[in-house]
């Protein structure tokens, strides 16, 4: 609970504000309640962030070595820092949402991007709201803080200036009110060590995508919960913004069971193509569904998870089916790598429908865009058949000391019916194939395929 809130913050109901879903409740303090299929990290102190980075970059070294740069790494954004930062920069990026939409006349408080915006639209408004003085130095540094292009605003603010740390958060997350024309904070206040932290985060950050850069290997950064996950997935696109400009070295991940997975996709989609820098996407449905659902119900906000299993994979489909769209488009244009797609996901229909969608699209297992994911020990006979025939495919290993790997290992196993259906079937595929072997006489029979993955 400590890690998640501020010493000075005191309780906010989410009835009383929207924006308290962002911040940390008593009864959700153990973020590990209702979730079987991830890692949990809770922060101790700067030192543990510290050798959490350290375990990161030899996962990466031993990517690297292992598997002469065709592996992927992943990391979790939550061990690197105090993750009460990661809620406030939540906070802020929902709040900026707000006044874009204010700036811009609009009902929908959504990201910049979408707002069909441009600066003079921006100069418009503040004039127009005649409290602000537009002339006033604070209001021109803002002003030229924004980020955009011909065709519009792309961010209110400059996020380089936040990830190279160049700028404090506090003094970067400003914006001249509309109606008292002052600029006013859309962050809580940060100590001058919570500043510390959040550069502390950055930098480690940085050392390990540009150790991934150096050393070739992809890095998947986890999704994990929507209270973090506004602030994980704009790090996440600005690292991309660094360090994707020759190819795809960082990866987002989108969980399609979240209502505005597809807009929040799609957005990260054009900033890439606007900025022109690699897209690395990992698609998949969701490991906190229970969490979300029991912390939006007690705290009385709307479920962020779509209603039924069905509407997540509808929504897993669109996903998928816009960003392999995406890189038929790209193709076409001779830059056939510049999105590259993991479909992280045990479901074999999800799996056959990729197959599908990728073969009538006319994207082909050799322009190695496309790859598959499960997890170690799990669905081999999802796995082998589609290394197999051709295509990409990678086995999550989960790593760790056994004290703490094992009991995750059991939990998910016991806990997940649906992967014991899973388990069952493989089972019975075993003991069929070993039958085929025996009858056949090709019991040491080792199938070729091509192997080689990128
Ligand atoms: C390689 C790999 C990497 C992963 N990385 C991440 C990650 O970074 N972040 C993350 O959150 N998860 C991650 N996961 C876990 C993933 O999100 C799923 O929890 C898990 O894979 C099960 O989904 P499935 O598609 O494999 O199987 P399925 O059994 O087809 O789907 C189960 C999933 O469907 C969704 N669902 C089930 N019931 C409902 C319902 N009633 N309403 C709405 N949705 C429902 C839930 O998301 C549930 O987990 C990863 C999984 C893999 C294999």
């Amino acid at each position: 609970m400590k890690s998640c809130a501020s010493p000075e913050a005191e309780a906010v109901s989410v009835q009383a504000d929207p924006m308290a879903r962002y911040q940390a409740h008593r009864e959700f303090a153990d973020r590990r309640k209702q979730v079987q299929a991830a890692r949990t990290y809770f922060y101790i102190n700067e030192a543990q962030c510290e050798k959490n980075m350290t375990t990161f970059l030899k996962s990466i070294e031993a990517v690297s070595g292992s598997t002469q740069c065709t592996g992927l790494a992943a990391i979790k954004m939550t061990a690197l820092g105090r993750p009460q930062l990661l809620m406030q920069l939540s906070e802020a990026i929902m709040r900026s949402r707000r006044y874009a939409a204010e700036l811009a006349g609009s009902a929908r408080a959504t990201d910049v991007i979408t707002q069909d915006i441009d600066v003079a639209t921006i100069e418009g408004a503040l004039k127009e709201a005649s409290s602000v003085q537009e002339e006033s130095p604070e209001v021109q540094q803002w002003l030229k803080g924004l980020t955009y292009d011909q065709k519009g605003l792309i961010h209110l603010f400059s996020w380089s200036g936040l990830i190279e740390t160049k700028m404090l958060m506090s003094d970067l997350f400003q914006v001249p009110n509309l109606t008292t024309g002052r600029m006013e904070p859309l962050i809580a206040s940060l100590t001058k060590d919570e500043e510390e932290m959040f550069k502390n985060m950055m930098r480690r950050l940085h050392t390990i995508f540009s150790h991934a850069r150096d050393c070739d290997v992809r890095v998947m950064v986890d999704a994990e919960q929507t209270y973090f996950q506004p602030a994980i997935s704009r790090l996440t696109m600005e690292m991309m913004r660094k360090y994707n400009r020759e190819k795809a070295i960082v990866f987002n991940t989108y969980q399609c069971y979240l209502r505005d997975a597809y807009h929040n996709l799609t957005v990260d989609l054009d900033q890439a193509d606007r900025q022109h820098f690699f897209f690395g996407a990992k698609l998949v449905r969701g490991a906190y569904m229970e969490q979300e659902r029991a912390r939006a119900e007690m705290l009385g906000y709307d479920d962020p998870v779509n209603p039924t299993f069905e509407r997540t994979t509808e929504m897993y489909e669109r996903c998928l089916l816009e960003t392999l769209r995406r890189v038929q488009h790209y193709k076409q244009y001779a830059q056939p790598k510049k999105l590259a797609i993991m479909v992280a996901s045990h479901n074999e229909d999800t799996v056959r429908f990729t197959v599908q969608k990728m073969k009538e699209l006319n994207i082909r297992p050799e322009d190695k865009v496309v790859c598959f994911g499960q997890l170690l020990g799990m669905c081999d006979h999802v796995s082998f058949p589609l290394g197999q025939a051709g295509y990409s495919v990678y086995k999550y290993v989960p790593y760790g000391p056994v004290d703490e790997v094992l009991p995750y290992l059991s939990r998910r196993a016991q806990e997940n019916k649906g992967i014991l259906v899973k388990v069952a079937k493989e089972r019975g595929m075993l003991r069929a194939e070993l039958f085929r072997r025996l009858a056949s006489g090709q019991l040491w029979y080792t199938p070729n395929g091509n192997y080689t993955p990128v």
